[in-house]
């Protein structure tokens, strides 16, 4: 590590420090060794998820007074979320020895390491940090039972949206939020596209007709096949058609519509940076009590009426938390493997695109309380995540997918491609474009500029970058090129491409794998959100909404849902 004692503008703290210390020199340089029980701001590094991390860190009469983030490569909705409480926890502990955030081990480790490193030259005592360190371990006890109106578990779109939709339907309404993990939005935060959203400011200057004219009636039509009911689609449509109105008014705008119902923020900013930045916003402002790393657990009954919910939090104190409506937005299961073999076999072959917090924890106890269960076996599989990083990529109007030999693999999608993959030598494919790919696609140009791709300006240099086969690669395209020149269809392909790769490059190459996205299956919700029994009756005081339930859509219908439980529970409080 290149660390560095940096003395400019510490005049104050080093005079503290002189109060403190009688052997601190009067003077130092920034290339000067700090003496032990020294107090500054030592530039540090820490190695976090993506890379190097750049800190300064304060420390004054040998206690850690501020630690500052200068730059990082770490996922900006991540680290914009968990540095701040990753940096409370160490100034209230005086300590890099606290606990991880969780859905952010990486970055922790890197701030945490840092911080132990800025502590060790200011000549405090400190313990090795490795990516395990925790804090001290809390005994398990029991607090007092609560008592509120609406408890929604799961703070994701839908559960943040629940929280919203309830305050706007009753002021008065107490409302909390149980997040298990240490940061808030789920897995909202790393969405591109929020889509089947329509009658939107972007799609009017678009000039997209079928989404503004006749929208709610058109977009009835396009989900008539989803399996969803009638009533059910009524109301998705019903809300998607006010859903840009309610979002602008709490200041989330999606200017960009790239056809059909796709929205992003701006034609360079993902939706759900933007969305959830908004709905954490607006739900803190209109006085939701959002408790992060609290774990809700069982449903607390009275009968068959559900009254409450049980939960823990990070200090591992349990408490009941009683309440007239349990909404329950805790995301689908594609984090956990068991659940996986169980319902969709097969399918925990694969990794996930999903942050942690997805392990489908009231699966089972749905199940046990005998609500109905839909769709459990589906899935969505997002066909590129970029190894080992997990972000979502592809999207090009053109590329190859190629494994470690450079040979061109099939165009295979869900388990299939997973399985075709994981066959390859090392279980490597790559997908390659070049640059009208990158000029034809957002993600990718992203992704390139984040540094997440290989370049090359031949083929030769990209191969060379990616470790892969050049005169592999360069057969697999001049076969692909002269197939898309004669019009022929490709042998491994099955099909015409839709063009050559351009002939000069750049080139640009990732590796990739497919991996389990959405499970789409769940437990069923009608148009109001309430959870059914087996038998189609509802349950009292149970809502759900977003990927915990059987649905068909993604990121926008989450959101819905959610709104449309919280309204709802709201609107039968007695
Ligand atoms: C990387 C990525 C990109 C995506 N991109 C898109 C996209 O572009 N467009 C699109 O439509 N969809 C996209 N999706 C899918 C979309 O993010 C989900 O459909 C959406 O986030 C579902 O919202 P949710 O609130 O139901 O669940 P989640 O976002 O999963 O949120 C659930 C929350 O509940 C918490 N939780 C779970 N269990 C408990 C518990 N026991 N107690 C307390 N809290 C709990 C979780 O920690 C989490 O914070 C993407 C998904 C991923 C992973």
């Amino acid at each position: 590590m290149n660390n560095k004692f940096v003395k400019v503008g510490l005049a104050g703290l080093l005079a503290a420090s002189l109060a403190a210390c009688s052997n601190q020199p009067a003077q130092q340089t920034p290339s000067t060794a700090p003496e032990a029980g020294n107090s500054g701001v030592y530039e540090v590094k820490g190695t976090g998820y993506g890379g190097e991390m750049n800190l300064k860190v304060t420390i004054a009469d040998q206690k850690i007074t501020d630690i500052e983030l200068v730059d990082s490569h770490e996922t900006n909705v991540v680290i914009d979320r968990a540095f701040p409480v990753m940096k409370e926890r160490i100034l209230e502990a005086n300590s890099p020895v606290v606990d991880n955030v969780s859905a952010a081990t990486f970055s922790s480790f890197g701030v945490k390491s840092a911080v132990a490193d800025a502590m060790k030259q200011a000549g405090m005592d400190v313990e090795e940090i490795t990516m395990t360190t925790q804090g001290p371990e809390k005994p398990a006890s029991q607090r007092e039972a609560e008592t509120c109106d609406i408890v929604i578990v799961g703070g994701g779109p839908a559960g943040l949206a629940a929280a919203i939709g309830a305050k706007q339907t009753n002021a008065n309404a107490n409302v909390i939020v149980v997040e298990k993990l240490d940061i808030l939005s789920g897995n909202g935060k790393f969405d591109m596209n929020f889509f089947d959203i329509i009658n939107t400011e972007a799609q009017k200057k678009a000039g997209n007709e079928e989404w503004t004219v006749n929208q709610v009636e058109n977009f009835i039509e396009s989900k008539k096949d989803t399996g969803e009911s009638a009533e059910r689609i009524e109301v998705w449509a019903n809300e998607e058609n006010e859903l840009d109105a309610w979002l602008r008014a709490m200041g989330v705008e999606l200017n960009y519509n790239y056809g059909g119902t796709n929205h992003m923020a701006e034609d360079n900013q993902y939706s759900g940076e933007v969305i959830q930045a908004g709905l954490e916003k607006q739900a803190k402002e209109l006085g939701v009590d959002i408790r992060t790393g609290t774990k809700g657990e069982e449903l607390i009954l009275d009968g068959k009426d559900v009254t409450g919910v049980k939960v823990t939090n990070n200090d591992n104190e349990s408490y009941d938390i009683q309440a007239q409506a349990v909404i329950i937005a805790t995301g689908g299961f594609c984090s956990n493997k068991e659940l996986l073999a169980e319902y969709a076999p097969g399918y925990e072959i694969m990794n996930t695109s999903n942050q942690m917090g997805t392990t489908g924890d009231y699966v089972k106890i749905f199940e046990a309380n005998g609500y109905k269960m839909e769709n459990m076996g589906k899935m969505s599989v997002f066909a590129n995540i970029i190894v080992p990083r997990r972000d979502l990529t592809g999207g090009a109007d053109m590329n190859l997918l190629v494994n470690k030999e450079g040979e061109l693999l099939a165009n295979a999608s869900g388990l299939d491609r997973a399985k075709m993959i994981q066959s390859q030598t090392d279980g490597a494919a790559y997908y390659i474009t070049d640059k009208t790919g990158y000029d034809s696609f957002y993600r990718i140009r992203k992704h390139v500029g984040l540094g997440y791709y290989a370049e090359g300006k031949t083929l030769d240099e990209l191969a060379a970058a990616l470790s892969i086969d050049a005169a592999g690669l360069k057969a697999s395209v001049e076969q692909y090129n002269a197939d898309a020149e004669a019009g022929a269809e490709n042998a491994v392909l099955g099909k015409v491409p839709s063009r050559a790769l351009d002939a000069e490059g750049p080139f640009y190459g990732v590796r990739v794998e497919a991996a389990n996205h959405m499970t789409k299956g769940g437990v069923a919700a009608n148009e109001k959100a309430q959870v059914l029994f087996e038998d189609g009756s509802v349950v009292t005081g149970l809502y759900a909404a977003g990927e915990v339930t059987s649905q068909t859509g993604g990121y926008s219908q989450s959101v819905v849902f959610g709104k449309v439980a919280g309204e709802n529970a709201a609107a039968a409080l007695k």
